[in-house]
Order: structure tokens, then sequence, then C-alpha cells
């Protein structure tokens, strides 16, 4: 692969003292970053690419850590409805007519949307296919944790997805062994409990020893509505987050989403054990509440960000969902110096890398990290003038700003070109897929405005 050059950037780090280089470089060596900051001339090989880059910020990529891909193909289907309706009649049909075809070109059309909005890691909480997903992770180039969304009980599931609790536990093994540490170790299998309405204490605490045995993570969705944590008291006698504790589950490799209905004696709890958050406020906002990030970042918990699923919140892009968590919190609050566009910036990078289980590895600009980065181009009139830099990043970035995206030194998007996929190919089947998959499942919308059709 050789060597790329990035010049004369502004580059933010996020290491460990968050430094910022002006006119700085970094050095990329195939995979791997080389040098960071004053670039040694004598290191720079005479065939490196050089990318002239002044005028320009270098990021670390940005960790998407909650994103379906799977619901890609299914944008659009959940706007204006009830949480209700939204599940048992579009959501819940709409994925359980799926293929693994399906869920191959639902993700490539999302991990396009990523790349352009420059992630390069991401976190799937769970499809019905982790080898869709992992074949077009491989082919794409990101880096991703996928998982299959397990299921063993609840009311209402469509019939196919009805699976005892060791069918559930068998199908998870196996998925890791088939894809875990798989495209040059890009692709890691976890394991993914979709909610406790839907999971058993014995699938939670067997998923748990599991992730444990492998050295692995577990994601699961945590007190997402309020009506989950009073069915947790009614079905187990106590809150979601008192009872996984109870349970044991509760660790350093549990990343829990959402976690809006939380008392402050949770978010302790959330502390004692060094459970990852992520915080996806655009799906919040629509109809789950506002979790109490700015407690929990003060408390030192690890809060990462995503974007959810396109039916949740149509926006697959962290540039998008960095701005929304500026805001919400200064609404809620009334405290517009609370989330600060640095903090936010952090929660996109290395908190994201953290509660992925990677610090070691990316979300930060250091000699001997993996070459995870983008290049921001701030020369449009949405973003410009640069008073304030690193705020601009928050908000008053687009992901169109986003010129370039590499992931383990490979360009997946180059002066917004995307390098490893054919996007138009992929949107056209996109929408052929996607409107099968609703006449395979029932799902016709009714008509907002009159329509004539010729
Ligand atoms: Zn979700």
């Amino acid at each position: 692969m050789g060597q790329t050059y990035i010049k004369n950037a502004y580059i933010a780090t996020m290491n460990g003292t968050n430094q910022v280089f002006k006119n700085g470089g970094v050095l990329v060596e195939d995979d791997r970053i080389l040098a960071v900051g004053r670039v040694d001339e004598a290191l720079i090989e005479p065939d490196a690419e050089v990318i002239r880059a002044s005028g320009k910020y270098v990021l670390p990529g940005l960790v998407n850590t909650h994103v379906h891909t799977s619901q890609q193909l299914g944008r659009g289907l959940g706007d204006d409805v009830g949480l209700l309706t939204w599940l048992h009649e579009r959501i819940w049909p709409y994925e359980s007519s799926m293929t693994a075809e399906d869920s191959y070109v639902s993700t490539l059309l999302c991990c396009l949307e990523q790349i352009r909005a420059g992630v390069t890691s991401f976190a799937e909480p769970g499809g019905q296919f982790v080898s869709g997903m992992a074949r077009a992770v491989k082919e794409i180039g990101l880096r991703a944790k996928l998982a299959k969304s397990v299921m063993d009980c609840g009311d209402g599931l469509p019939k196919k997805w009805r699976k005892t609790t060791k069918e559930e536990l068998d199908k998870q093994e196996s998925d890791l062994k088939k894809y875990h540490n798989t495209a040059n170790g890009r692709i890691q299998v976890w394991f993914g409990l979709r909610t406790i309405f839907n999971n058993s204490d014995e699938l939670i605490t067997a998923s748990k020893e599991l992730a444990d045995k492998y050295k692995t993570g577990l994601h699961m969705h945590v007190a997402e509505i309020k009506d989950e944590v009073e069915y947790a008291k009614k079905t187990r006698g106590a809150t979601t987050v008192a009872h996984l504790e109870k349970l044991g589950v509760l660790d350093k490799n549990f990343l829990a989403v959402h976690t809006v209905w939380l008392t402050d004696k949770e978010v302790a709890m959330f502390k004692k054990h060094d459970v990852k958050v992520s915080h996806n406020p655009a799906a919040a906002m629509r109809v789950l509440g506002f979790a109490k990030i700015p407690l929990m970042y003060r408390e030192g918990i690890c809060v990462s960000l995503g974007t959810d699923g396109a039916p949740s919140s149509n926006h697959m892009d962290m540039v998008d969902e960095m701005w929304l968590t500026s805001l919400i919190h200064k609404g809620w609050r009334l405290d517009p110096t609370v989330m600060k566009a640095q903090e936010i910036l952090q929660m996109a990078t290395k908190n994201g890398a953290r509660a992925l289980m990677d610090e070691d590895l990316y979300g930060s600009l250091e000699p001997g990290k993996k070459a995870d980065l983008i290049i921001i181009d701030p020369n449009s009139a949405s973003m410009l003038p640069l008073h304030d830099p690193i705020a601009n990043l928050v908000t008053a970035m687009h992901s169109s700003n986003v010129d370039s995206t590499m992931c383990d030194g490979k360009w997946l998007m180059r002066g917004r070109v995307i390098k490893t996929a054919d996007e138009k190919a992929i949107m056209k089947e996109a929408k052929e897929r996607a409107a099968a998959i609703c006449k395979k499942a029932g799902i016709q919308l009714p008509d907002r405005f009159p329509v004539t059709e010729f």
C-alpha cells in the first residue's frame, strides 16, 4: 500500500491532551500512522502519495456506536407514527421479510452514507444476517462490530423470529466463529441483545458469558422508553438497569444504547461498572426522551454517539448527531454552557473507540495507531469563517464538508468520490429491493397528499 503524506493541515489529534497542530503533517504507512505533527522528511519515501491540505482539517475517523445497517432500506417507513405502529406494523414486518442478500445491499447503502459523513468504524446492534452485513463491510472497507439481534420471548413477534434461547445462543456463537476478526481484523462479532421486552434473563446472562469468553462486547438497547422501565418492574421486580446489575451483566464490555430513563442512582451504577453509553440524540428527540448525558459525561462515564437506524432517525450522519448533541442538552437544561464542542468531538472519536473496546487501535491520530482518518474541507458558505475552528466542526460542519475518508490506510472516499464501491449501482439495487421487501411484507404507506399518476 505504501505511504500517504498529508501536509500543512489543521490537525485535531484527539490524543491524551487533545493536541492540535497547525500546518502539521500526518504520515501513513500501509495501515498505520507513522508520524503526526512535525514529520521528519527523512521518513517520507520518494513514491509517497503527497496531499497538500492547506486550509483543511485532519481528524480521526468518526465512530458510530449504534447503527442498524439492515434497516437502511426501511428509511421513511416510520415517519410520524407512534412506537407501537412503528414496531408492529412497519419495522417488524419489514425486517422479517428481508433476506441475507437484502441485508447485504442495505448495509452497503448504509456504509456509503456513513463514509460520506466521515465514519470509519461502527457498531451494528443486530440485524438478522451477520453474513450479509459482513460481506458488505468487507467489500466497502469500513471497520465494524456486527451482531445478530436475538429475541427469545415477548409479545407480537413475527413467527419466523420466534426462537428458543439455545437457538439464539448457538447462532451468535456460530456467526462469531465464522466472521470474528475477518477482513484484516476490521470485522469483529459482538453479542447483541434487543431489549428486555424480548430477552429472557437466561439469554441475557448467557450472552454476557459468551462475550467474556470470546473477549468481545455486548450491545443492548437499555431504558429506551418509559414503558420499558415499567415493564421491567412488573415482570422482573426492578427497573431495567437495576435488574441488569442484579444479573451481573453491567460491565466494561457492556454497551448500553439510548439510556434515557435512568435515575441518578442508575447513572452511578454505570460509573461503578464502567458501562459504555451510546447516545443517539435524533432518535431520542423523536420518541424516547432526553438522556442525562451532561451528568454522565461529568461523572466520567464513557459516552459515545450513534445514529440509530434509518426508520428511527432518517439521517445516518454522525456530523448531524454531533450538532444535535450540542443543541438538545442546552435547550433541555436551559444552559448554553453544557455539552461543549470539544466534549462532543471526543464523544464522536476517542470515546467511540473506547466504547468499542478499541482505544489502542483508533479514535485519535497518534503514531502506531491504525490509519483511520478524515480530511475536512471547510471552504463552504455554511462553514466559514473559522473564528473558533474546533467549535465549527460541531456547530457548523455538514457531512458535505467531509472531503476524504481513510480506513485501515485505504481511501474509501477521496475528494468526495467513493473508491471502494459502485455507488450508482448500489443505489439502483437498493431502490428495487426496498420496494420488493415492502411488497412482500404487505406494507403500504398512506398517501399524504392526493396523488395523480401519469
Ligand atoms: Zn437501535
